[in-house]
């Protein structure tokens, strides 16, 4: 036993601690891969949205390169006219294009606005001019195609884009260039075409200098952690790309789930191991205190069964070798031998009776009789011992009484038990009440006694089967622990209620209130709750006297 409770122990001291350690450490790794994981597959969804950012801007970027390098190599200068030449072949994407002189006065407009529109449109260009970084800008060859900028703003609150270059006439005279593109057709047309180039699996959008959408439709708020965001590089400048992959709503409920398990795994988790693991604590610590009181109560009953044996051996040999002195002797060893046999057959009943409780098989024979009968045949029984320890008992019976349903024998070693303790625990008190009254809708009995009592935090646990109360331990008083056990169930199966009520130095009162019967509902056998079947018959039953009269009270 002792080795088994260390090694008990230990598992609570040793091996509690390592399991909520490893599922610490388990879910902490678990949750750690699973975010990393994420955290990849988000990196290079990222990375794959700025490469088509880069895509999409290079191709458009190109288109418009490619519309420039047409135009600008298409306007000349005519030194001898000192103007510039006419007969442009705009590229599409060109909507109109102006030429300068080195004082940057516009000298032509292409294609050439009618003579009503000529005014504004060429007041427009003064604007537009007006805007122009012309000092930054190199001479525009085709050998070097790439010197000539861009400007892209609002003007009149309508997105323009210029492409402006310098140039050289074949004189050396400076002049200038510079073309509004057609937006329209580049959000129109372009855009599509290269959107579609990309392939399918990006939502995009493009939108203009004030986040108004050019194409698409513009991401929400909530998507914003999966967008990638791209400029158009040094021509759409003022304009943005939004990219974001098509199954975001996938990948947010991901991203939920995984801030769900973030904040719920490990705590939860931990919770629900460390319950467990405290539900499996308290458990060992009740199936050890009931294998202790298992074991005390396997002493206990073996010390009472040896006692009364000894002496009825002791006190036979001197009946059977004659060895006596005076003439009372004979009887008083005959007395004794009969007290001590009667006290064998008492445990072994409470024995029986408990363990047939224990395996659910305890039947009781319910008849209507009256209790008061019962208590004055369990008090004949007990009168000599009570007189043997000086005690005096007293009872007070109402009259009257109204019959219960019962099992006369089980009722009775109730009292039995109850007087047996009184005598046991109390004899110092000297007196035992025993009562019995109506109350509304049953019968009281009480057995009242003037001993030590019992301490207020045991007066619960003594009805517990095996438990035995400090003062019965510390004073060696001969026990089982079962007897209030057995009283109890007795008593909650005829639907009653047994308790005790003890001011510790004052003695101890026990109550049992059982229910009257039903008038018209005598002798009908009931079910004792728990059993699941119909009352039986007892069995035959050794330690039962068929007669009524039963067995004196327990050692
Ligand atoms: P047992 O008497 O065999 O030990 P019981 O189940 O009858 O077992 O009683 C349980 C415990 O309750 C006893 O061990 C004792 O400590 C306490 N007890 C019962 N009756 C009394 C009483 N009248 N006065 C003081 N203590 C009592």
């Amino acid at each position: 036993m002792p080795r088994q409770s260390a090694r008990i122990s230990l598992i609570l001291a040793l091996v509690f601690p390592a399991i909520v350690c490893a599922t610490l450490a388990l879910s902490y790794y678990g949750y750690r891969y699973a975010k990393t994981t994420s955290e990849r597959s988000k990196v290079s969804l990222m990375e794959g949205n700025r490469q088509l950012a880069q895509t999409l801007a290079g191709g458009i970027q190109q288109r418009i390169d490619t519309s420039d390098f047409d135009l600008f190599k298409q306007v000349e200068w005519d030194d001898e006219t000192g103007g510039p030449r006419v007969g442009l072949e705009l590229p599409e994407a060109m909507e109109s294009v102006v030429v300068l002189d080195r004082n940057l006065r516009i000298r032509s407009v292409f294609p050439t606005p009618e003579a009503r529109h000529r005014g504004r449109e060429l007041d427009r260009w003064q604007n537009y001019v007006r805007g122009l970084d012309w000092n930054s800008l190199q001479p525009w060859t085709p050998a070097q195609p790439g010197n000539f900028r861009h400007l892209h703003q609002l003007f009149d609150g309508k997105s323009v884009l210029i492409a402006y270059a310098s140039k050289q006439s074949e004189a050396g005279e400076a002049y200038f260039v510079a073309a509004k593109m057609n937006l329209a057709l580049i959000s129109r047309k372009w855009l599509p075409e290269e959107v579609r180039a990309l392939g399918g699996d990006r939502k995009i959008a493009i939108l203009d200098e004030v986040a108004r959408p050019i194409f698409g439709q513009p991401v929400q708020e909530r998507d914003q952690r999966f967008l990638h965001e791209a400029s158009f590089g040094k021509t759409l400048y003022a304009w943005r790309i939004q990219l974001l992959p098509k199954n975001v709503e996938e990948l947010q409920a991901q991203a939920e789930t995984e801030r769900l398990l973030g904040v719920l795994l490990i705590p939860v988790s931990t919770l629900i191991i460390a319950i467990g693991l405290g539900v499996v604590w308290l458990t060992v610590i009740a199936e050890r205190r009931t294998s202790r009181l298992k074991s005390d109560f396997i002493a206990n009953v073996s010390h009472e069964l040896k006692t009364p044996l000894s002496l009825i051996r002791m006190f036979g040999e001197l009946l059977a070798t004659g060895k006596h002195k005076g003439e009372q002797t004979p009887r008083e060893y005959a007395e004794i031998i009969t007290r001590e046999a009667e006290r064998l057959s008492h445990l072994i009943d409470n024995v029986l009776d408990f363990a047939r409780i224990e395996r659910g098989k305890a039947s009781y024979d319910f008849a209507e009789g009256r209790l008061d009968d019962v208590v004055e045949r369990a008090l004949d029984v007990c009168r000599y011992r009570v007189e043997k320890e000086k005690m005096r008992l007293r009872t007070a019976i109402e009259p009257n009484l109204p019959p219960i349903r019962m099992d006369e024998n089980a009722m009775t070693l109730v009292l039995l038990n109850l007087i047996d303790n009184a005598v046991k625990y109390a004899a110092e008190g000297k007196e035992v009440d025993v009562a019995l009254s109506r109350t509304p809708g049953g019968v009281t009995l009480s057995v009242r006694d003037h001993g030590p009592g019992i301490s207020i935090d045991e007066q619960e646990r003594i009805f517990e089967r095996f438990y035995r109360a400090r003062n019965a331990r510390e004073r060696n008083v001969r026990g089982s622990g079962i007897g209030l056990a057995l009283a109890k169930h007795i008593v909650e199966a005829h639907g009653g209620r047994v308790t005790v009520s003890s001011v510790p130095g004052q003695g101890a009162t026990f109550t049992v209130v059982v229910p009257a019967a039903p008038t018209a509902a005598a002798a009908i056998p009931l079910t004792v709750a728990g059993e699941g079947q119909g009352a039986q018959p007892s069995p035959p039953d050794a330690a039962r006297d068929p007669g009524g009269v039963l067995r004196p009270v327990k050692p």
